[in-house]
C-alpha cells in the first residue's frame, strides 16, 4: 500500500511545509524518459496556492532509481508497473473497487491511494470521494419532495420527507464541488426505493476534482471537530442569547427562534447567484431584524430609562426594531460603541433593502457601501460578502452572549 510519510516539521502531511496552508491535490501525467522511449505515469502532486509552492507526493529522483533498477532486471519490458514504483501489492490503476464501483459513479482510484489516511488495507475503495457539481443542490432545492440544508458552510444534508438521503452527508470543498463517500452512496443507494435519487446524483457526478479539504478533513481526519460557521449556528446563539434574555427581562425578545419558523422556506445561497443571495438576506432580516418584539422592548425601555426622548425619532415617532435594539445594548446591557457592535445588523437590513434596486443604476453605490463596513474590498464576489455578513452576525452575537451571562 502507497505509504506517504509524515513530514516532521508538519503536522498534517496536506500541509504546506512554509505556511501550513492546505495543500491542493492533483494527479498529473509525469514524463518518464528512457533512451528508447518515453511514458507518462500518473503521479499526485501537491500545490500550495498561498505560498505558490508545489512538489510531488513521491520523489521523481527516487523514481528514477526505481525504474533504472527495473529495467536492469526487465530488459524486455517498456513500461514499468506503478505498483512496482509505490512497492505496493496493489496497483491502484487496476484495483477493483467492487462492489463500491457497482453504481457506476466516477471518481479517481489514485485519491483513494494517494490522499493521506483515506486508504486502508481491507475495504478498498472504501473511502473514496465522489464528486458533484454543486448545481445538483439547486436542483434538490427546487424540488418539493427535498430539502436542502447547510450545517456549516461546507456540511450539507439533504433530505427527503425529513430523511437524510446521505446518514453521513455530503461536503462542499474549496472549489465549490460536493463531494461524498463511495462506501456511503453505495450503502445507501443500490436499494430499488433510491433509484430516483440515484439518477439525479448520477447526474450531476464530476469527474475527481480531488480537493477533500472541508469540514470534514477537520473534524475526522483531524479529529478536530469544526464549529458551525453559517446561518445555522446564528439560529443556535440567537436562542442561547435570547432564552438567557427571557429570563433576565421577563419578555420574549423575538417572535423567530429558529429558520424553519419563518413561513416562506428558508433556502441556503449555493452559490455565488446574485439572486439566491439576496434571497436569503430578505429571509434573514425576516428572521433576525423583522422579528424583534418591539413592542415590549419599547415598554421595557420607557420603565426604565431616565432619558425616554432617545426612543423617539423625527416628529416623535417611536423607534423601531434595530434602533431600539442598539438603545437597550448601549443603555440596559451597557455595551460601549453599541453602535459598532450591532452593525452587521444594520448592514443585513440594508441589503435587504437593496434587494428592491437590483436593478437599479443606484445598487453598486449602496452595494458598495455595505461591502465597505464589512471590510470587505470592492472585488469581493456576492457569497463572499455574504460570508462575511455571517461571519459578522456571528461575532454579534458572540458578543452580546457574553454580556448578558454573567
Ligand atoms: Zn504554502
Amino acid at each position: 500500500m502507497p505509504k506517504i510519510e509524515n513530514q516532521p516539521q508538519t503536522k498534517n502531511p496536506l500541509q504546506c511545509h512554509n505556511c501550513w496552508e492546505y495543500w491542493f491535490f492533483s494527479i498529473v501525467n509525469f514524463p518518464v524518459r528512457t533512451k528508447e522511449k518515453i511514458w507518462f505515469i500518473r503521479l499526485p502532486r501537491i500545490q500550495c496556492k498561498k505560498c505558490n509552492s508545489n512538489s510531488y507526493l513521491i520523489d521523481p529522483d527516487e523514481l528514477r532509481e526505481k525504474w533504472a533498477k527495473y529495467l536492469k532486471n526487465n530488459p524486455q519490458e517498456t513500461q514499468i508497473p506503478i505498483n512496482y514504483i509505490l512497492e505496493s501489492s496493489i496497483d491502484p490503476e487496476i484495483a477493483d473497487f467492487s462492489p463500491y464501483s457497482s453504481l457506476w459513479f466516477k471518481f479517481d482510484k489514485f485519491d483513494y491511494f494517494f490522499i493521506p489516511w483515506l486508504a486502508r488495507q481491507w475495504n478498498i475503495g472504501y473511502l473514496t470521494p465522489v464528486f458533484f457539481d454543486i448545481e445538483v443542490l439547486n436542483n434538490f432545492n427546487h424540488s418539493s419532495d427535498y430539502k436542502v440544508t447547510l450545517t456549516s458552510f461546507s456540511r450539507v444534508h439533504i433530505y427527503k420527507n425529513n430523511e437524510a438521503i446521505l446518514t453521513h452527508w455530503f461536503w462542499v470543498n474549496r472549489n465549490w464541488r460536493l463531494f461524498c463517500w463511495l462506501w456511503d452512496i453505495y450503502d445507501e443507494l443500490r436499494w430499488p426505493e433510491n433509484d430516483k435519487i440515484l439518477k439525479i446524483l448520477l447526474a450531476y457526478n464530476i469527474e475527481s476534482d480531488h480537493d477533500i479539504v472541508s469540514d470534514y478533513y477537520f473534524n475526522e481526519i483531524e479529529a478536530c471537530w469544526t464549529e458551525s460557521d453559517n446561518e445555522w449556528k446564528i439560529f443556535e446563539l440567537k436562542n442561547n442569547f435570547e432564552i438567557l434574555f427571557s429570563k433576565k427581562f421577563w419578555f420574549d425578545l423575538s417572535r423567530v427562534n429558529t429558520l424553519d419558523d419563518l413561513k416562506i422556506p428558508y433556502k441556503h445561497p449555493i452559490w455565488n447567484d446574485r439572486w439566491q443571495i439576496f434571497d436569503a438576506y430578505l429571509k434573514l432580516n425576516s428572521a433576525i431584524v423583522e422579528s424583534i418584539n418591539t413592542n415590549d422592548l419599547f415598554s421595557y425601555l420607557e420603565q426604565n430609562l431616565n432619558d425616554t426622548t432617545i426612543l423617539f425619532g423625527k416628529n416623535w415617532i417611536r423607534k423601531q426594531w434595530l434602533k431600539l435594539f442598539e438603545i437597550f445594548i448601549s443603555n440596559i446591557l451597557h455595551i460601549e460603541s453599541a453602535t459598532n457592535v450591532i452593525s452587521a445588523l444594520f448592514v443585513l437590513n440594508d441589503l435587504r433593502q437593496l434587494q428592491w434596486h437590483l436593478s437599479q443604476s443606484s445598487f453598486d453605490e449602496k452595494y458598495l457601501k455595505c461591502k465597505e463596513r464589512l471590510w470587505t474590498i470592492d472585488e469581493s464576489t456576492d457569497i463572499q460578502v455574504f460570508q462575511s455578513l455571517i461571519r459578522a452576525i456571528l461575532g454579534f452575537y458572540n458578543q452580546i452572549f457574553d454580556s448578558i451571562k454573567d
